[in-house]
């Protein structure tokens, strides 16, 4: 990754252009993709100048002037239409979606993501936008509307790519918005090919794609040209974007971190729990912003978890994306494989038991196994840092009032997880956990009819259902005197 490539170089049939106005750009500089399992050369990924965004953004503006115009009918079918599409060419997408990002195809994977952003779409479409009428007597007639905000500047992380540019894609143009997107540099390509088919079902410049080499996210922020933005990536980035759209004022929806804490209680059952830990943990080999980070289980059922996990992990197949039979694949990129390496490694120099994993995988590059981490204790960096990757620190406690001190000790609580026996029990633990969903004996779970979001440096605003769709609109009253 990251080799610059020049015209000269580049066969045509090599690359995959931006769209911009519903045409295909092509641009002078890309990067070399490989797939991150056998880091074979996969494609080149076009390197954006600050003109390509200049005209991306002008052809938003002017596609707004009548898009946001359509009927409530028009932007329904556009969204259907576009959800079709992407159940049409679900396969072909999810190949490339696997090859770059390296998610097996099977499992909760790549045709699991495809799946999630036609379902996201598909529920988008139907969702209403009513007018709302605040007050109707001899003084007045009150009404509020939702109309849509103007051009949206979508930016979205590399981990479940596809699907979080739908989660922006579908309320924005459903609200009656345009966009103008910007993918991870780690997972440009498979964004590039979807928008080049969902701007297909769409008018001229609803929907246009720019991709970069670091340099295009923070212009988008600044330009002048975009109204909000919608940012999916982590608390660092969502900070820095914070800080640089106040001179522009600009709408922020900014979906972010997360290091989710799960308290197991002394009556859960080991087994009956260690398959939905396990996946809640290793959801996309952990590259998941709401899998379980961090692991309290009381100590009587502590030894007993800790087993029933290494015996989950021993069966489940880890390889390149594309063999059949894997459900986990390689870490995405080298800065994330050397978190957990290093993170790892501290655990370990810190006095912590690895149960499982914590080595170099046997097929090499960026493969790392499953690791889990016992005798984790609160202020070890796998703990305390969001690993983002295949490792899980398992912290015993004996008293239930200190591991909810320590699971909203930090900062980022996108989601949290209580697993117990007694429904009473664990809603009670549940009430105490400061996070933006709680789950009950599950983790990680999203749906498009439930409102997503954190608290506290999670996120600022909401993904997702009504909520959701709101995030994309301004409120217009109409105070008619009577
Ligand atoms: P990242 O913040 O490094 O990058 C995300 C995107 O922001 C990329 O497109 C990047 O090019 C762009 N970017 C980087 N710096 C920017 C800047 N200064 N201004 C504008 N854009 C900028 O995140 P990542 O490594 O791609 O993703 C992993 C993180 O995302 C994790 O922390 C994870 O928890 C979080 N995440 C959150 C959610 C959620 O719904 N809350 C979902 C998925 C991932």
């Amino acid at each position: 990754m990251n080799s610059v490539v020049n015209s000269g170089a580049v066969q045509s049939s090599e690359v995959l252009p931006l769209v911009i106005g519903n045409q295909p750009v092509t641009v002078s500089e890309w990067r070399k993709v490989y797939d991150p399992a056998t880091a074979e050369l996969i494609g080149l990924a076009p390197i954006s100048t600050r003109v390509n965004l200049d005209d991306a953004v002008a052809s938003a503006r002017a596609a707004f002037q009548t898009w946001s115009k359509t009927s409530d009918e028009e932007r329904r079918d556009a969204c259907r239409r576009m959800a079709g599409v992407l159940n049409d060419n679900a396969a072909e997408l999810a190949e490339l979606l696997s090859r770059e990002q390296g998610k097996p195809i099977a499992g909760m994977n790549a045709g699991f993501e495809l799946g999630g952003c036609a379902a996201w779409m598909g529920f988008t479409a139907d969702l209403e936008m009513p007018v709302k009428v605040l007050q109707d007597d001899d003084a007045a007639r009150v009404e509020q509307h939702r109309i849509p905000i103007g051009v949206v500047g979508s930016i979205t992380p590399w981990n479940w790519p596809l699907l979080i540019a739908t989660w922006h894609i579908a309320p924005a143009i459903r609200a009656g918005n345009t966009v103008v997107i910007k993918p991870s540099p780690h997972t440009t390509l498979s964004t590039l090919r979807m928008v080049e088919l969902l701007a297909a079902q769409l008018p001229e410049g609803v929907l246009n794609v720019v991709s970069d080499g670091e340099d295009i996210g923070p212009a988008m922020v600044e330009h002048e040209g975009i109204d909000k933005i919608a940012f999916t990536g982590s608390t660092q980035t969502g900070k820095a974007i914070m800080a640089a759209a106040a001179p522009t004022l600009k709408k922020l929806t900014l979906e972010l971190g997360g290091n989710d804490a799960g308290i197991v209680l002394p009556d859960a059952d080991p087994q009956a729990i260690a398959e939905g830990l396990f996946w809640g943990a290793f959801i996309n080999n952990g590259q998941t912003c709401a899998a379980l980070k961090r692991l309290y289980v009381h100590d009587d059922i502590y030894d007993a978890v800790c087993d029933a996990l290494v015996t989950v992990s021993q069966n489940v197949p880890m390889g390149p994306g594309l063999e059949e039979g894997n459900l986990l694949g390689p870490v995405q990129n080298q800065a994330q494989h050397d978190v957990v390496t290093r993170l790892a490694d501290a655990a370990k120099q810190e006095g912590a038991r690895i149960l499982t994993g914590g080595q170099a995988h046997d097929l090499g590059g960026l493969f790392y196994p499953i690791t889990l981490i016992a005798d984790a204790h609160e202020n070890m960096a796998c703990v305390t840092q969001e690993q983002f990757g295949p490792l899980l620190p398992i912290i015993r406690y004996s008293d239930v009032d200190d591991a909810v001190r320590q699971a909203n000790a930090l900062d980022t609580d996108l989601a949290a997880s209580v697993w117990s026996t007694d429904p009473a029990k664990a809603r009670g633990v549940a009430e105490r956990l400061v996070a933006g969903t709680v789950y009950i004996n599950k983790h990680g779970e999203v749906a498009p009819h439930i409102p997503f979001g954190g608290a506290r440096w999670s996120s600022l605003g909401v993904g997702f259902g009504q909520e959701g769709l709101e995030e994309f609109t301004n409120i217009k009253i109409y105070n008619i005197a009577k």
